[in-house]
């Protein structure tokens, strides 16, 4: 969802607090694409305090869809976000050329608001580096694929069989992350 603010920029010590929703289906990120299901809309504050930095805070909550490390089964993954930011204005803009710089990934020249970016951040900073959909998770048999949390097969483990290569390359692929 995108919010004009510029209103927010002109007027000293103006703040509103708007009820915002997030429209993206997807994050898609380096890790690849995963599908998301929006919380419910969350309260945003936006502050200008005295003409010197704009204030953003709120939280809420998306879940979003990330395979299991071990077996790939796509587990509901809930993120609680949490928004705190201060924005310098443009007079004291050289005081922080970083945080300006993460401004404008969301909020255009237009002083609209993209929350839905504001959001991706929050996900991508809090992106988790092991996601199991059970501590204990069997994962996959490397040699015919069955999901060992399911069924057992009758394969000895130990070598690898190179038609079956392709998933353990899927596990490593998730490993590095
Ligand atoms: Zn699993
Ligand atoms: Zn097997």
């Amino acid at each position: 969802m995108k919010l004009d603010i510029s209103d927010v920029y002109s007027l000293d010590n103006k703040e509103i607090v708007r009820k915002v929703h997030i429209d993206m289906v997807e994050f898609a990120s380096r890790q690849g694409v995963f599908p998301i299901q929006a919380g419910e809309p969350f309260d945003l504050m936006i502050a200008n305090e005295e003409g010197k930095r704009l204030r953003l805070s709120g939280e809420g909550d998306v879940t979003v869809q990330i395979p299991c490390d071990r077996c790939l089964q796509e587990v509901a993954y809930p993120f609680h976000f949490i928004i705190e930011k201060e924005i310098p204005l443009e007079n004291t803009l050289e005081e922080s050329e970083d945080a300006d710089d993460e401004a404008s990934s969301y909020i255009d020249e237009e002083r609209v608001l993209d929350v839905d970016r504001l959001v991706f951040n929050e996900i991508l900073v809090n992106w988790p580096a092991k996601v199991l959909c059970k501590s204990d998770c069997k994962g996959i048999c490397p040699k015919c694929g069955t999901n060992l949390n399911l069924a057992a097969c009758d394969c000895e483990q130990g070598e690898l069989d190179p038609r079956m290569a392709q998933f353990q390359d899927v596990f490593n692929k998730f490993k590095e992350v």
